[in-house]
């Protein structure tokens, strides 16, 4: 009787001991999916960073990836997507260590464009990025096709993904409104709504290098010129230095590239 109880304590003791392991593993595995090298190979903004603050990105993501679920819709997502996706989301607010995006539950990645029953946006972008309402709150949208492309080509000055996460970081403070007052301070508040209606009124006359779908509202303007400020910071700061200047008080950043 006592060895068989002994017998049913062994066993026991080593079915806990190899579930435990196996959730360690899948932890271990998702943390070492991660890597300086994958990190480096996909992402400029990465590049750019000193070794601390790289190890802080990759923390950044994990962190990020443990509390969003990305979820592919017709299409499978890889581990490389997973760290695209974290990455347009630390990206924007890296020089906010605490920030945490309480308004995200889930991304939603399609193959290339949605349905056309979320196409709520107009003219073309519409079909590749949004951010849920409604009965999608918590949801964001995406076009896998479009985040591959934000970091792929790191010169056209659009990255669908980090627009999105942009629009999350405006939407924190309850207003998607183009005012980020999580990170503006107050006295830059005037400053910027003057420069946003300066610049829009450019891009309608059609004088201005900067993505004409940003006239759509204020908030797309705020959307646009940061994908812009993240993908060709030094092309920003040469040709609208004024406007550098406020995106880099709301962000707090000075991005670099390294194409
Ligand atoms: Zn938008």
């Amino acid at each position: 009787m006592l060895f068989a109880i002994v017998l049913v304590l062994i066993f026991s003791g080593l079915y806990f001991a190899s579930t435990k392991r196996s959730t360690n593993k899948t932890v271990l595995d998702n943390a070492a999916s991660v890597n300086d090298a994958v990190l480096a190979d996909n992402i400029a903004f990465f590049r750019a960073l000193d070794k601390s603050e790289q190890q802080r990105f990759e923390k950044e993501i994990i962190e990020f990836l443990s509390y969003v679920k990305i979820t592919g819709v017709n299409t499978e997502v890889t581990d490389l997507d997973r760290i695209l996706v974290a990455a347009s989301a630390v990206i924007p607010v890296f020089a906010f260590p605490e920030w945490k995006y309480s308004n995200l539950k889930e991304v939603l990645l399609y193959p290339d464009t949605f349905n056309n029953d979320f196409k709520t946006e107009g003219e073309g972008r519409n079909v590749l990025g949004m951010v849920g309402s409604g009965y999608m709150e918590g949801k964001m949208l995406l076009s896998k096709y479009a985040l591959e492309q934000g970091f792929t080509n790191d010169s056209d000055k659009n990255n669908t993904a980090i627009h999105e996460f942009v629009h999350l970081v405006d939407k924190a403070d309850g207003d998607t409104d183009g005012i980020p007052k999580q990170l503006l301070s107050k006295q830059y508040t005037i400053p910027w709504l003057d420069m946003t209606y300066k610049l829009m009124q450019e891009m309608l006359k059609g004088k201005s290098d900067i993505n004409p779908y940003g006239t759509t509202n204020q908030a797309e303007f705020f959307a646009v010129v940061s994908e812009y400020f993240f993908e060709r910071p030094d092309l920003l700061q040469q040709k609208h230095p004024e406007l550098y200047q406020l995106l880099h008080e709301i962000f707090k950043q000075d991005p670099k590239v390294q194409l």
